[in-house]
């Protein structure tokens, strides 16, 4: 099944591309704001696998707004595909490394983008959402904890991000409309098992392209170590890493430009696509 935020209300889908709205077909079980639903997840997956949701309508998806809008953490993982940790000249971690992008960044799937300076990079990942509160969860239990997955861009400036003595990665991967997700949240049950490619375009010419079978730390692995600190509450995202291809580590490097277009794509749950313009 397929979470989205059409106008600020919670739609569900099918793979056939249309949704109904959450609230009106449940006649007002559940609400319409889409961050609520987490809270009520499993109430949920058992009332929708027994209701008739009858015929639904397309939605553009360029209306769509975050599915998850208003996460109360975000955990972003760094350096999470050893050939992106090599690119940039650093090891592959022996503890997955682990900062915040500040949920005002996050914005829907399909947006235009301004860019706050000259050094703004991509960073395609695969975005997982937290269905229950996860406290010392361990590995072989995580996906229980896990709502579905998204398609989500770790926008990033790197002149913010490495200004001053220590990096300064939350604050300069949270500038407006950096944390971009969707298209739709896909549920654990249809995104089914196994690894998927995430590819991200600039342009139409392929930049990224990885196995998410590839991290370092998998997203079992992730959510055992935050657990093991943080509870993890429900609606809560985790940006699990970008594969290796991002602009600052090209010869010569590249970064985002007025006019540019960005689209990032994962196997089985869909793709965002972002446009650039500057101040
Ligand atoms: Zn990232």
């Amino acid at each position: 099944m397929r979470l989205a935020n059409f106008k600020g209300r919670l739609v569900i889908g099918d793979r056939g591309g249309t949704f109904v709205d959450l609230a009106l077909a449940s006649e007002g079980r559940f609400e319409p704001d889409p961050q609520l639903i987490y809270e009520r997840w499993d109430e949920f997956l058992a009332w929708s696998s027994g209701a008739t949701l009858g015929v639904g309508e397309p939605v553009a998806a360029e209306a769509l707004g975050p599915p998850v809008p208003r996460p109360r953490q975000v955990f972003a993982v760094a350096l999470n595909y050893s050939a992106h940790a090599t690119e940039g000249g650093s090891d592959p971690p022996s503890v997955p490394q682990v900062f915040t992008k500040f949920p005002s960044c996050l914005a829907g799937p399909h947006t235009r983008v301004t860019l706050p300076g000259e050094f703004v990079d991509w960073e395609a990942e695969l975005v997982v959402v937290i269905g229950h509160r996860a406290h010392h969860v361990t590995s072989s239990q995580a996906w229980e904890y896990v709502a579905g997955l998204m398609v989500g861009q770790d926008l990033s400036a790197r002149d913010v991000q490495r200004s001053g003595p220590t990096p300064q990665f939350s604050l300069g991967k949270s500038f407006p409309g950096f944390g971009p997700t969707g298209p739709w949240l896909l549920t654990l049950a249809e995104y089914g098992e196994g690894d998927a490619e995430i590819e991200c375009l600039l342009n139409g010419v392929r930049v990224q392209h990885a196995s998410t079978g590839e991290m370092i730390f998998p997203v079992a692995q992730l959510i055992a170590h935050i657990s093991s600190i943080a509870p993890m509450l429900p609606g809560d995202l985790v940006f699990t890493g970008t594969p290796s291809g991002v602009g600052a580590h090209r010869t010569p490097p590249v970064f985002l430009r007025d006019g540019d277009v960005l689209v990032s794509r994962i196997t089985r749950i869909g793709e965002i696509s972002q446009t650039f313009h500057e101040r």
